[in-house]
């Protein structure tokens, strides 16, 4: 298997010849017709920009296509309790147990059950975080933990919470917050919930709802069941050999270790030592940290982990991928600049040219 001609790549990828070119051009390939070969590693590279895992390129044999965790987004209206609810479901976390508290801040935690089942949660709460990954079209999120106070209902946010999950097709899983308070009303909730349009559970649809108290920490074993159970319906899976596709969660920067970034890897498996681009950033991975703060050699789907060896600081839903070498990493980072800005410019123009049909 030496390579493969652009015309092949196209029909493997689903992408025209011209969107296949365009990427060549933007990493530095010199591009000629369709029916030109392209080396194996401009083709991997290629089809990772597509967003296609190179394992389709080649035979699909020996790929391993496990059950993977589901990655959880709690939000939810303003003091409806999103951080109290996370805290106190990190407390039940792997992390808590091993390290005996929260040693340091990932921007992600990971609960695990008994039966062996874990979730990972983003420990993001609120919308900032979802739609700055959404707009990347980052698939981060697998289910929404939609929080609603039980003594206040149905708020604004709330609304906008269900528009974001249903916008991105995730589906939600309810959580009744609060209910520990005796101005606490759950049935109101689920007629408010009902009649803005979620179909729940028992009311002949499939969206579930939990009734918990973040501070009493009452029903979270209900809420990891239910999430459990709606992963259990999406038969979320994934591919645990193979290179890593991956996403930004958070990204921070650090006086001594530069660019830290919490990344949660959705296929395969990323591996120290390897160099990558995120976003339109480079690196070679220096170091592997699991969420509670130990060295890792290798991260796989749903774990999150905190990586350093980044050049510049990416940006939350932007993508990890693994490149073959610092020459290809610094090609990549380039081109995805200069599209970056070449798509900028072009919407500081579209903003000056004023549109009829919506100015009157
Ligand atoms: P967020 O804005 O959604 O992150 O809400 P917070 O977690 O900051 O909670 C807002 C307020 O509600 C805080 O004063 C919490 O102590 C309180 N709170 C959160 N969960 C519960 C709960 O289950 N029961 C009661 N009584 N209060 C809660
Ligand atoms: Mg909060």
């Amino acid at each position: 298997f030496e390579g493969m001609t652009i015309d092949e790549l196209a029909k493997r990828t689903g992408q025209s010849i011209s969107t296949l070119q365009t990427i060549l051009t933007n990493v530095g390939e010199k591009v000629g017709s369709e029916f030109d070969t392209l080396s194996i590693d401009i083709a991997e590279l290629v089809a990772m920009e597509v967003g296609v895992n190179v394992r389709r390129l080649h035979s699909n044999e020996g790929t391993e296509i496990l059950p993977r965790p589901p990655v959880v987004t709690v939000m939810g209206h303003v003091d409806h309790g999103k951080t109290s609810l996370l805290d106190a479901l990190r407390q039940t976390s792997v992390a808590a147990k091993e390290a005996g508290g929260i040693t340091q801040h990932v921007g992600a935690f990971v609960v695990g059950m008994t039966s062996g089942a874990s979730i990972t949660f983003l420990d993001t709460p609120g919308h900032a975080a979802f739609s700055a990954m959404r707009a990347r079209g980052a698939a981060v999120t697998d289910i929404v933990v939609l929080v609603v106070a039980a003594d206040d209902g149905v708020m604004p946010q709330t609304l906008e919470a269900m528009a974001h999950a249903k916008a991105a097709k995730v589906p939600i899983v309810v959580a009744i917050n609060k209910c520990d308070k005796p101005a606490a009303n759950a049935e109101k909730v689920r007629l408010q919930l009902a009649s803005e349009g979620l179909l729940l559970e028992d009311m002949g649809g499939d969206v579930q709802v939990v009734e918990v108290s973040a501070m009493k920490k009452t029903g979270l074993d209900n809420l990891e069941e239910a999430l459990l159970l709606q992963a259990e319906m999406m038969d979320l899976k994934a591919c645990i050999d193979g290179p890593a596709q991956a996403y930004v969660v958070e990204a921070r920067l650090d006086r001594g270790k530069g660019p830290l970034v919490t990344a949660i890897v959705k296929a395969g498996t990323l591996i120290c030592g390897k160099y990558v681009v995120v976003g339109s950033e480079w690196g070679r991975i220096r170091a592997i940290r699991d969420m509670a703060g130990k060295s890792t050699e290798r991260a796989t789907p749903a774990m999150p982990v905190e990586i350093e060896g980044l050049k510049g600081l990416p940006r939350a839903g932007d993508d990890i991928i693994v490149v073959e070498s610092e020459e290809r990493a610094r090609m990549l980072s380039a081109g995805r600049k200069r599209k970056f800005e070449k798509d900028r410019l072009m919407k500081i123009m579209d903003g000056r040219v004023e549109d009829p049909e919506t100015e009157p």
